[in-house]
């Protein structure tokens, strides 16, 4: 049987441009790649790269307050949001180009359409156009989630918050995982008044305890209300603003509410149900090792599948699907361990078990340290860091690393390489310091914090 192409990949993200550079350039592969919005998908237009811009323009109040204690004269005046925004539109259009120069240059044949399947081997176009191919990749990722309270459309989400008209003076930030953790600080930053509602007990569940202990701490010391335990019940508009009825009695006026209570893949209305392809409980697609779904000829790679949610793994992913597809290694992709960081002011790094995790599997060391970092120290600020490992008694391995840190995102990439090696602690103990750091700590805690 003879199709139109080899692979066609729906969604121009993370993972589905890796997969189909990676299929067409690296192993000739005819490849045909369909995106309804803006090639580059939610990390390059609506979530990372935006998101890491925004929190390099709020952390500039903080250092330019710390140049005055380091002797100069300097003063911030106010931010320029319009200003900014343009900048960041025209960063995120070069992107865009880059990432279509980049499908183009390696022969990937790209549609501006959506793109839904009619059967195993074929897509159908929104202008109505049936293309087939050998194999079909869904990489459609996932979209912000808004439950059901009542005024929910008066809330914003975090695709809407790049394109604001204006910063809002009081904002809400509901939910207490990455998202909303992160922007709760880069508002803070921006000189946004922020209040945070967490339904549970403390925020950034499932990172290690004392981390995001040490997270909400320092957040809340910069200005943050976080309010765990609280929801909101309805939002109601309001002639000034938006008012937040929430679980702990209060009433509250806003500017604007962001919701960031997690996300659901873009799975549905795909056709993907109407083949055979299994969908779970949240909408994700099921898939093997190997990112096959249940009908032989489709795959799926990245949010849409709900495996671990970030974008080094979604391209990971694509990249092991071309691999194992066209260019003859049968590869897949380990979920177990991964490097990631969360942008709050301070950082937090991550990789392997948190504290909690580990002492349910086996008996553990745990070295820990908290300090005031000497840069910061010096300006008069209370901030404080911490460095954690957790040490396997059995084997010495380091099983996991907790920094939270400025540039905990740095220095957990470069941790992650010797954990992901399988270091143990007197491996680390044998590397000598860098000195003055702060990450220099992680190789001279000599003495437990506490066993178990
Ligand atoms: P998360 O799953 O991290 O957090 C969702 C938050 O919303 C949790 O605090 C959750 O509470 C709360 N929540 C969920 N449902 C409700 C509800 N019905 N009512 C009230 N609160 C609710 O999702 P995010 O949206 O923050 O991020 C999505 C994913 O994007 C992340 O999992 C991550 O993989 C990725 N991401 C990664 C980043 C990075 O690497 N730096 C940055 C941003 C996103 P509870 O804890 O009680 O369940």
């Amino acid at each position: 049987m003879s199709f139109d192409y080899d692979l066609f990949v729906i969604g121009g993200g993370s993972g589905g441009v890796r997969a189909a550079r990676i299929a067409a350039g690296t192993h000739g592969a005819k490849v045909a790649l369909a995106e309804e919005y803006r090639m580059g998908g939610t990390c390059v237009i609506r979530g990372c790269v935006p998101k890491k811009l925004m929190v390099f323009a709020s952390e500039y109040p903080d250092m330019v307050a710390d140049a005055r204690s380091y002797g100069w004269d300097a003063r911030i005046g106010g931010f320029d949001w319009s200003a900014f925004r343009a900048k960041l539109d025209a960063e995120l259009t070069r992107l865009e180009k880059a990432y279509r120069c980049g499908l183009s240059g390696a022969g990937v044949t790209v549609f501006d359409s959506r793109a839904v399947l009619v059967d195993a081997h074929t897509v159908k176009l929104a202008d109505g156009t049936q293309v087939s191919a050998k194999y079909i990749l869904v990489a459609t990722g996932g979209a912000p989630f808004i439950p059901d309270v009542p005024g929910r459309e008066l809330a914003i989400t975090s695709n809407e918050i790049f394109q604001m008209d204006a910063l809002p003076s009081r904002v809400l930030v509901v939910g207490g995982g990455y998202i909303a953790s992160e922007f709760a600080c880069i508002l803070n930053g921006l000189g946004c008044e922020v209040a945070q509602y967490y339904r549970g007990a403390q925020i950034l569940r499932g990172f290690d305890d004392e981390a995001r202990g040490h997270v909400a701490e320092a957040m809340r010391e910069n200005g943050v209300g976080i309010h765990c335990g609280t929801d909101v019940m309805r939002l109601e508009k309001v002639a000034d603003g938006i008012r937040a009825v929430a679980t702990d009695g209060s009433e509250r006026v806003f500017d604007a509410v962001l919701y960031a209570t997690g996300r659901k893949p873009n799975s549905s209305g795909l056709g993907l149900e109407a083949l055979g392809v299994a969908l779970g409980r949240n909408g994700q697609i099921e898939v093997d090792e190997y990112s096959q779904t249940a009908v032989p000829s489709i795959f799926a790679v990245g949010d849409v599948t709900d495996r671990i949610n970030l974008t080094p793994v979604a391209i990971r992913e694509g990249h092991a699907f071309a691999d194992t597809i066209f260019g003859g290694q049968r590869r897949k992709v380990d979920h177990s361990l991964f490097a990631s960081a969360v942008f709050t002011q301070p950082e937090m790094g991550t990789i392997g078990l948190t504290e909690e995790e580990a002492r349910e599997r086996e008996p553990i060391e745990v070295y820990a340290t908290a300090f005031r970092p000497m840069q910061s120290a010096f300006a008069g600020r209370p901030d404080r860091v911490l460095m954690k490992l957790i040490v396997s008694q059995a084997s010495r391995k380091i099983l996991g690393c907790h920094i939270v840190a400025p540039g905990a995102g740095e220095m957990i990439q470069l941790v992650g390489i010797a954990v992901t090696m399988g270091a143990t602690k007197e491996q680390f103990d044998a590397t000598i310091a860098v000195h003055p750091t702060m990450a220099e700590e992680l190789v001279t805690m000599r003495s437990p914090t506490r066993r178990g």
